[in-house]
This record gives C-alpha cells, structure tokens and sequence, in this order.
C-alpha cells in the first residue's frame, strides 16, 4: 500500500525547518513529534503521547500560543501531515493507509474529504457501535466464567462462597438462580469483508 524508497522515513525528514505559527517560530515540530512516536515493524509510527480517547486513539497534542488567542488541540496526525508534508486545506481530513488511529507516520497519511474518511472508516469497520460487554470480558467484572460455574457447582453456601470469592452472598444467590451474569456471547464471525 505504501511506497517508498527510503527505508528510513525519520531520514528523509531530518533536520527540517521549525513549526512557524504565525512567523513566530513555536517549537521545532519535527522533535516534537519524534521524541513521541514508538515505530512499529509495520511502519507505522505510534504516537504515544496523549490520545483523544480509548474509543478514538488519535494522538493530540497542543499548538500556538496563549498570548495571541491561537492556542487549540490538533490530532497528532494532522500534526503530523502539516509538519513533513504541507498545509490540510479547509475541508479537507487527514487519514491513514495503514488503518492505525495512533499512527503518524507522515508515508502512512493521504488528504481525502471528511466523506471520504467516513467511508473508510465505514469500509473497514470502525465506526461499528462500541462492544457489549459479557460474561469476563466486561472489565469491571470480578469473576471469571470457570469460578462461575465453580460457584454455581460447590456445596459451599452462599456467605461461604461469598467470603471466598470476595463478593457479595446476594451476588451469589442471583448466581445461582441464573439471573446475573450474561453468558458470554459467541464469537461473531466478522472477518474482512473484502
Ligand atoms: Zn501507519
């Protein structure tokens, strides 16, 4: 998907001029973003700086100046973009080959409109409803699935297994009748559709 002849992007890119933000030079971009990336085998370079969200792992990071009111959040890959490549025009979305949110890896990045950006998104699945969460792999679970049915199984009464396993005996009761805790759902067969 990516070309390119140099095997080492950060080469190509070194020692470049520094980020102007209206004529006053603000910081040197390009340390900016290398000393916050980690690159990946694939080539991609992860931002491990802050992200927006676990939901939307776009690096962030803060531009411009407080003094002259030009101070605002950008994604670290849109960062990234201005930085080696040139200007986002208005309306225009920075978005990834390599399908990797964190990546900002400036090879990795294309302008396309924001529908283009959805479609992508859409095409490769992204933009599906967040997960729900059953059986152990909710995270504020406490349990595993095989000490469930431990529970469920042992002679131990309620208060007994409660102590036990570090829970509540009502929680143990609602077990055992079957009312708490969503099996866990089958795998969904949600492979690539190509
Ligand atoms: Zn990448």
């Amino acid at each position: 998907m990516v070309s390119g002849k140099s095997t080492n992007p950060l080469d190509a890119f070194a020692g470049g001029p520094e980020m102007k933000i209206r004529g006053q030079t603000v910081i040197d971009a390009y340390q900016r973003i290398y000393q916050n990336i980690e690159k990946k085998g694939n080539g991609c370079w992860d931002w491990t700086g802050a992200i927006r969200s676990p939901n939307k792992p776009y690096g962030r990071l803060t531009i411009g100046s407080r003094a002259d009111g030009s101070r605002r959040q950008i994604g670290a890959h849109q960062f990234s973009y201005m930085t080696f490549v040139g200007p986002i025009p208005d309306g225009m979305a920075v978005c990834h080959h390599c399908d990797n949110p964190r990546c900002v890896n400036p090879t990795h990045l294309f302008l396309g409109t924001w529908k283009d950006n959805a479609d992508d998104r859409d095409r490769k699945g992204r933009n599906k409803a967040p997960p729900t969460y059953t059986g152990e792999s909710a995270p504020w679970t406490k349990l595993t699935d095989s000490q469930i049915e431990e529970i469920k199984l042992s002679q131990l009464s309620s208060r007994e297994a409660a102590k036990k396993y570090g829970v509540h005996d009502s929680y143990i009761r609602q077990l055992r009748r079957g009312v708490r805790r969503i099996p866990e759902a089958p795998a969904k067969q949600d492979g690539g559709h190509d």
